[in-house]
């Protein structure tokens, strides 16, 4: 095996997706802890620690200095190199998210064991579900009442379509908590409370018909023969090929603040999880041995440091290695790039990179010129596909308090919306500029971050646009003819792409059937 083969076999690059509190935080934290990246848990909770403020996002924003260095996390583990990409937390900011799920080679999906699952998961599975993305399923807070353990499989089941195979198996809830029984090792995994912030090394007792099991257990054990036999009878099996079809998805118990049920599912994740996959472009396929490096960007941070006012582009690794200083090829505009200075994130450190491989998240510095979706190559022009921007639903016209402050709010407006923090429209006529936004919250952040980051102060306010689409024809003079038509509804993205700004949807529908010659979209992959 070639030592690029190697690298890439031992990668694991994947994201957490959970509804907010389900325990993301805290489970990212017991990654780390096992990984040997922290020494104590507890590193990733202060960038949380004023969650529960009313403007907790703002609050964060404030600490970005933390939350952002912790957005891309790399850790080892056994004989593989982790690598964790962070999705943003709030439910009303989800476009990122989705971004940073094309980023990855499976998900990580985390539910409460008292509330099943929630409606930030449907969301985010759907993501998943359309790229077949591998999901293993973790089902926290054992050590709280929960609902019964073979009814929350019926709901993932049911409310997400994927078939469950459990892997471990809860032994009492809450105060009952014993345990879990593993079922591919035949294993019973003691529980003892209260060790929150330390690893726990629980005491394992080799199969479920020992002796060892009826002294440890009394009465239980025999329940837990019964129980596993009918959980048995009605689950699937662990299935690794419809796993790693998105089918199937291997189902663990524990709790992330007690560290229980952590190592057991670490230990199959390593195993099992997928390693970088070969990945589409408008072309061909790159496969990650390919010896030439390419990468394209899922997400564009701007501002991480304050005091030295750079972005940052988070380029996933796709083929090949980068090496530190590297030249390489930016495909959209044609041009070689120096990589001086580029990152790669060590738990959650910043480091220099030195090298990385497929699989691992590259921070290159940008001065404006590198936007979501871009890829770079050795020189080949690829453009890597499926990175979608989403039709926002929300619309507000910019309004300046002092007019004298228009090209500083372009220049954040651009910025911002490079970032994927929202989407900025110029309408063909007239001077207005429309912000769309796919939550409400982002308006919030949009105003706070000009104000915080440009020094402008924005209001936002209504604006008669109720949704919009992305036009294309590929017969220019027909798009030409459309263009002058209906210059009144059309502006250009912050990309420069056509986007029909509809003040109804009976508007978009009329159009759409008289213009038949004209593709409308309603996610404008980026390229
Ligand atoms: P996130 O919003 O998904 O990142 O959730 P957090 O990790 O911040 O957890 C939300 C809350 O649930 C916090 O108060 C955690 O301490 C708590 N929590 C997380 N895991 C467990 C667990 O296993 N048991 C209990 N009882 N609480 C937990």
């Amino acid at each position: 095996m070639s030592k690029l083969s190697e690298q890439v076999a031992r990668r694991r690059t994947f994201a957490i997706i959970s509804h907010p509190d389900a325990g993301k935080t805290t489970l990212t934290e017991k990654f780390l802890l096992f990984g040997g990246a922290i020494q104590l848990a507890g590193s990733v909770k202060s960038r949380k620690a004023s969650r529960h403020a009313t403007s907790d996002w703002m609050e964060m924003e404030k600490e970005r200095g933390i939350s952002i260095t912790s957005s891309v996390m790399q850790f080892p583990y056994k004989e593989r190199v982790v690598n964790l990409l962070d999705t943003p937390g709030h439910a009303d900011f989800s476009e990122d998210t989705y971004r940073v799920l094309t980023a990855v080679d499976s998900a990580l999906m985390v539910i409460d064991c008292a509330k099943g699952v929630e409606e930030r998961t449907i969301k985010l599975m759907e993501v998943c579900r359309m790229r077949d993305t591998p999901i293993f399923t973790f089902i926290n807070k054992l050590d709280r009442e929960g609902r019964e353990p073979i009814e929350l499989l019926d709901e993932v089941e049911n409310v997400l379509g994927i078939e469950c195979a459990p892997v471990t198996w809860p032994i009492g809830m809450g105060r009952r908590l014993k345990g879990i029984y593993h079922l591919l090792r035949d294993e019973i995994h003691l529980y003892e409370s209260g060790k929150n912030y330390m690893r726990q090394e629980p005491r394992v007792i080799q199969g479920l018909e020992s002796a060892e099991a009826d002294e440890v257990l009394g009465p239980m054990a025999a329940e837990l023969r019964d129980e596993i036999e009918l959980v048995k009878g009605a689950s699937h099996d662990f299935d690794l090929d419809r796993y790693l079809k998105g089918e199937q998805t291997p189902v663990f118990f524990g709790s992330a603040l007690n560290n229980f049920g952590v190592i057991p599912l670490l230990d199959e994740f390593v195993e099992y999880a997928p390693q970088p996959q070969p990945r589409a472009t408008l072309g061909r396929t790159v496969d990650p041995n390919e010896d030439k490096l390419t990468g394209f960007v899922f997400k564009v941070q701007a501002n991480m440091d304050p005091a030295h006012r750079d972005r940052m582009a988070f380029m996933r690794v796709c083929s090949g290695v980068f090496e530190k200083g590297m030249k390489l090829h930016h495909v959209r505009l044609g041009k070689e790039q120096r990589t001086h200075g580029a990152l790669t994130f060590m738990a959650d450190e910043r480091a220099t990179a030195e090298y990385a491989y497929p699989g691992d998240i590259v921070g290159l510095h940008n001065h404006g010129t590198i936007g979501i979706g871009d890829t770079f190559t050795e020189g080949e022009a690829l453009q890597f596909a499926g990175i979608p921007s989403f039709a926002p639903e929300l619309f507000r016209r910019v309004q300046l308090r002092d007019p004298l402050k228009l090209k500083a709010l372009t220049k954040g407006l651009t910025q911002l919306s490079e970032e994927g923090a929202t989407q900025f429209f110029k309408p063909i006529v007239g001077n207005d500029l429309v912000l769309g936004a796919v939550g409400m919250l982002q308006f919030d952040v949009v105003a706070y971050r000009l104000m915080a980051e440009y020094k402008v102060e924005a209001r936002f306010e209504a604006v008669n646009v109720a949704t919009c689409r992305w036009v294309s024809c590929d017969d220019e003079r027909a798009l030409e003819k459309f263009r002058n038509k209906n210059e009144q509804y059309l502006a250009e993205d912050g990309g420069g792409q056509l986007v029909y700004l509809a003040p109804t949807r009976v508007n978009l529908q009329l159009a759409q059937e008289r213009h038949p010659e004209i593709t409308f979209r309603a996610t404008r992959e980026v390229s």
